[in-house]
C-alpha cells in the first residue's frame, strides 16, 4: 500500500497508461481521480472499476481548457480534502508527413501535450504549495529524447521535449515541497499504439534491446515510484522506460 491515505488525480485516465495507473494507484491504497475529455470512456473504465470493486471518481474536462481544469481540481479538493499526486498523462500524436503537416496539427498538439501540463499543474500546484507537500508527474516520450524525433509527429517529439524541460523549470520554482520529475516510456501496448500500421509496429519492436513493446503496467510502475514516498529526494528527473530503445 505504497499510496496509503494519499489522494491522486490522474489526466487521460480513461483508458491506456493513465487508466491502468489509476487501477494500480487505487490497488496501492490512494483515493484516485481521472479526468478525461472522452465521456463515454470514463463511464466504460468506471464501468470496469466497479467490477473490480475499485472506486474511480471520474470527470470530464479538457486539460487544455484552464476555467475546467480550475473547477475539477476545486470538485476534486473539495472531495477528497487535498491532491497529493497529479499525473499529467494526457496526451495526443496527429501524424502528417512534414510537407502535410498544418499549423492546426501543431497548435493542437502543443495545447493537449504541453499547455496542458502547465494549466493542470498551476491548478493543482496553489493546492500542493499551501499544503506543503505535493508530488507531480509528467509524462513525456521516448520521442521527446534528443535524437529520437520521429518523422511524422514532429509536433509530437517538440512537444514531448518541451515537457522535460518543463519539468526541469517546475521541479525549481515548486520546491523545496512539490516534487516534479518526467516519466518518457518507449512504445507501449495501447490504443495509441495498437491503431498503427503493422510494420511500423514491427520496427518498433526491433528498435527496442529488450525486443518489444511496454505493458502499460510497466509504465504505470514507474509512475508509482514517483509518486510514492520511494521518491522523496528526486526531483527534476527523467525515468525513461523504454526497453532500451534510446541507447540506438
Ligand atoms: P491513449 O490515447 O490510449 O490515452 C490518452 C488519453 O488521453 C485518452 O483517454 C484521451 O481521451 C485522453 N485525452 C486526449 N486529449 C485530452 C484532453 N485534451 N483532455 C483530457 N484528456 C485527453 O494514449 P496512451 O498510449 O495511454 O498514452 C498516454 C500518455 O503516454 C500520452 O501522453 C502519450 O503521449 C504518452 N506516451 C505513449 C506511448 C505509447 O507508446 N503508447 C509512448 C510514449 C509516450
Amino acid at each position: 500500500m505504497r499510496l496509503k491515505d494519499k489522494t491522486a488525480l490522474i489526466t487521460g485516465g480513461a483508458r491506456g497508461i493513465g487508466g491502468t495507473t489509476a487501477f494500480l494507484f487505487a490497488k496501492e491504497g490512494a483515493k484516485v481521480g481521472i479526468l478525461d475529455i472522452r465521456e463515454e470512456g470514463l463511464r466504460k473504465i468506471k464501468d470496469q472499476a466497479k467490477k473490480k470493486g475499485i472506486a474511480l471518481r471520474t470527470f470530464v474536462g479538457d486539460v487544455s481548457k484552464k476555467d475546467q481544469i480550475e473547477s475539477i481540481m476545486q470538485e476534486f479538493v473539495q472531495e477528497f480534502g487535498r491532491i497529493d499526486v497529479l499525473v499529467n498523462n494526457a496526451g495526443i500524436a496527429i501524424s502528417r508527413p512534414f510537407l502535410d503537416k498544418t499549423v492546426e496539427d501543431w497548435k493542437k498538439t502543443l495545447e493537449v501535450n504541453l499547455i496542458g501540463i502547465f494549466v493542470c499543474s498551476q491548478a493543482a500546484a496553489r493546492y500542493m504549495l499551501e499544503q506543503k507537500s505535493g508530488k507531480i508527474i509528467n509524462i513525456s516520450s521516448i520521442r521527446g529524447i534528443d535524437h529520437c524525433g520521429r518523422e511524422g509527429i514532429m509536433d509530437y517529439s517538440a512537444s514531448k521535449a518541451a515537457v522535460i524541460s518543463l519539468t526541469k523549470t517546475m521541479a525549481k520554482e515548486l520546491a523545496p515541497h512539490v516534487n516534479v520529475n518526467t516519466v518518457a516510456p518507449g512504445h507501449t501496448n495501447t490504443e495509441m499504439i495498437k491503431s498503427l500500421p503493422e510494420e511500423i509496429r514491427k520496427n518498433m519492436i526491433e528498435g527496442s534491446y529488450l525486443k518489444r513493446l511496454a505493458k502499460p503496467q510497466e509504465i504505470a510502475k514507474a509512475i508509482l515510484f514517483l509518486a510514492s514516498n520511494d521518491a522523496d529526494f528526486i526531483t527534476g528527473q527523467l525515468l525513461l522506460v523504454d526497453g532500451g530503445f534510446s541507447l540506438k
